[in-house]
């Protein structure tokens, strides 16, 4: 199968503004940003999204949110807040099929989202 555009980011395939990295998870700068801080955290075993995870992905999911924190704080969003999202499929507005976490901050959040 062929790599999606973020296990290519993974591979250094295609450059990113690399911000964090473990053996497990990857979190770079999102090319279009919608905040001051907009970064992206995915893990590096390609899962398609929220909706295709399964049992097996329950400690790879829990690290990439335990890991979205750390890179939030180590970005200095923790005092005033952030957000992450996670979109699933076309409604939710998914358009890259590996699993992000969208870490944003820098500005205050509307709610709800557009
Ligand atoms: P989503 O719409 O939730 O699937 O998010 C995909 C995100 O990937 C969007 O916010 C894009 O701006 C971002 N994106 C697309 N290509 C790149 C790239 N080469 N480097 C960094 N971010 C990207």
């Amino acid at each position: 199968m062929s790599k999606t555009l973020f296990e290519k980011i993974v591979a250094r395939e295609i450059p990113a503004q690399i911000v964090f990295e473990d053996d497990r998870v990857l979190a770079f700068r999102d090319i279009n940003p919608q905040a001051p801080v907009h970064v992206l955290l995915v893990p590096k075993r390609a899962v398609p999204r929220i909706a295709t995870a399964q049992a097996e992905d329950q400690e790879l999911l829990g690290h990439l949110l335990l890991q979205a924190a750390a890179v939030a704080r180590q970005l200095g969003l923790e005092a005033r807040g952030y957000r992450l999202v996670i979109n699933n499929g076309a409604d939710g507005g998914e358009t890259v099929p590996h699993l992000h976490v969208h870490i944003l901050g820098g500005r205050p959040m509307a709610w709800p989202p557009g």
